[in-house]
């Protein structure tokens, strides 16, 4: 699994709405790559917070931003190169 479809299933790997099979090669990725470690523990941590503050259900449009500032850092990575790291 790549960097690029690891972010595109974060969102529902953390609401648990996925298949075993994906799920568990989400959880190698994981394993490896300490980029998407610690994006993946970043936005837990986030919804936690939200969860803590009485917010059940993340809102639409939170995950939306959330999503796209994700997808926005990995691009700026691709872009500058590993000394922006
Ligand atoms: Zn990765």
């Amino acid at each position: 699994m790549k960097c690029s479809e690891f972010l595109q299933e974060l969102t529902n790997y953390l609401d648990g709405v996925m298949d075993a099979k994906t799920k568990s090669e989400l959880e190698d990725h994981l394993s490896w790559c300490h980029n998407c470690y610690v994006v993946c523990d970043t936005t837990k941590k986030t919804i936690e917070i939200y969860r803590d503050s009485q917010l059940y259900e993340l809102p639409d449009d939170l995950r939306t931003r959330l999503r796209s500032a994700i997808m926005a850092k990995c691009q700026a990575r691709k872009k500058t190169g590993p000394r922006e790291v």
